[in-house]
């Protein structure tokens, strides 16, 4: 080679082909000064110094890319950038407060997938010669696309599901964490809130920018029976217990009882779950061992961050001290008392149960494309690890397959896949009257599978509320394409 080349430079020179030398080297300039004021915005930086919205880097981007779209997996477009007569850019959320608080908005500052993959939207990987046209031309280059892991049947199902009741509804795939739909109200409409910002940060009350999936703090009720129904096991005692129910019970000046003081009888473990019998469970609370319940408290992930990709998820709490009450460690077995939980853990403790034990950490960025759909990149879920063996899931889905065929979510049996779960009707006032709606489980077919909480404020029992609406998000999922 180096000999040939050698060759070439001692050939005697011609003029024509000294001009076309010259030519190719002014356009090899012009394109290497093209492809770095190219890289220079799309990506030496990395995204999380860039991410920021502070960064005034970003208002740079925004004179040269127009923010990409926001779809969901099945190709909804939820989010997107309108230009208007007057050269100004709106953006627009077809969908209104549906999407609120999962893809959030990017005006105000911003929220949810909007801010979390603010960046990401903002650069463009469009095929290179058609961005050195753009450039070319003065146009602005479109942006890149987020795909999220929402599916729009699931997220309109959970929505007008909610009807007019505050609350959440979160639905997982267990085997990677991917959230199928993240619904919480009261919401409000992207579209509007420049306009509407005043009075929305006036009302602290109603906290309507809160996403209660991951930052609602709620208590669980007999949902929390699942914690305590995996130290049972844990501590050998639950293959021994019988009890008798006699519809509520004094302990400590405390009567603990159970839905409507209705008597469930002599009950077992089984039979106590799947009837959510809380005479039992309170009486389950005194037998087990306070420091043990606590450290697998900390293995089912209260008391800590939860392992997902959301930044602003809150800690759900739970515990039995030394000098409790025995009144007070009832409540603590059945999910009243202290406890407080977020829906997104309590769908995460479901989905562990549906995946052997093992915990796969929420995520909603499925993907990033191209303006043309060309892929970019994909986003896979992490996984935290195990927070239940895998016997102990086989039996915990044991039970909660009982609660459906036999207990108080009968109204989950379906021909078309099997389902599992939880109950709940949490009080929340002294008086004991008002009640959340609640329901974790998941359910399965063919190996598919799907994860949910879902929590209905004050909407009184589960089985007329939240049972209902896991129904129709399962019918929805698994029907026929
Ligand atoms: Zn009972």
């Amino acid at each position: 080679m180096d000999n040939e080349i050698k060759k070439e430079n001692e050939r005697p020179k011609k003029r024509g082909r000294k001009r076309y030398v010259l030519i190719t080297y002014v356009f090899f300039g012009l394109f290497m000064l093209l492809l770095a004021r190219l890289l220079f915005f799309t990506g030496i930086e990395s995204e999380d110094f860039i991410n920021s919205s502070y960064n005034p880097r970003l208002t740079k981007l925004s004179e040269t890319v127009e923010r990409g779209k926001i779809k969901t997996a099945d190709g909804v477009v939820v989010s997107e950038t309108i230009k208007n007569d007057d050269g100004s850019e709106t953006r627009n959320y077809p969908y209104g407060p549906m999407y609120a608080h999962s893809v959030g908005y990017s005006v105000n500052g911003s929220l949810g997938a909007e801010k979390d993959f603010n960046f990401q939207m903002m650069r463009s990987h469009l095929f290179f010669i058609k961005r050195i046209y753009l450039e070319l031309s003065g146009k602005k280059l479109p942006g890149d696309n987020l795909i999220l892991t929402l599916d729009s049947r699931l997220q309109e199902a959970a929505y007008y599901g909610m009807g007019d009741y505050d609350g959440a509804v979160i639905a997982l795939e267990p085997d990677t964490g991917k959230v199928l739909c993240m619904v919480s109200k009261p919401d409000f409409d992207p579209n509007t809130i420049a306009q509407d910002w005043d009075s929305i940060v006036s009302d602290s009350s109603s906290s309507v920018l809160l996403n209660r999936t991951t930052q609602g703090l709620y208590p669980p009720g007999s949902v929390a029976k699942i914690v305590t129904a995996l130290e049972m096991m844990e501590e050998g005692k639950a293959d021994t217990f019988l009890y008798e129910c006699e519809g509520e019970e004094e302990r400590d000046g405390y009567t603990i009882h159970c839905y409507r003081s209705t008597a469930h009888g002599t009950v077992d473990f089984a039979a106590a779950f799947a009837d959510s019998c809380n005479v039992a469970f309170g009486n389950m609370g005194l037998m087990i061992d306070k420091n043990r319940f606590n450290l697998l408290s900390e293995r089912l992930l209260f008391n800590r961050k939860l392992p997902t990709s959301f930044s602003n998820t809150v800690k759900s709490s739970i515990g039995m001290n030394a000098d409790d009450s025995e009144a007070l460690i009832m409540q603590t077995a059945i999910g009243q008392g202290k406890t407080l939980v977020t829906p997104m853990h309590m769908a995460m403790i479901s989905s562990a149960v549906a995946n052997e034990g093992v915990v796969k950490e929420p995520y909603i960025s499925d993907s990033i494309e191209n303006a043309d759909g060309g892929l970019v990149r994909t986003y896979k879920g992490k996984t935290y690890g195990s927070i239940m063996t895998k016997d102990e899931a086989e039996k915990m889905k044991e039970l909660m397959r009982l609660v459906i065929t036999d207990g108080t979510g009968q109204g989950l049996i379906s021909d078309d896949y099997t389902a599992y779960g939880k109950t709940g009707t949490a009080e929340y006032t002294d008086d004991k009257q008002s009640t959340h709606s609640w329901f974790t489980g998941f359910a399965e077919k063919d190996g598919k599978k799907i994860a949910v909480a879902v929590i209905m404020e004050g909407a009184g029992t589960a089985s007329a509320h939240a049972v209902p609406l896991t129904k129709s998000l399962f019918d929805t999922y698994f029907q026929n394409e």
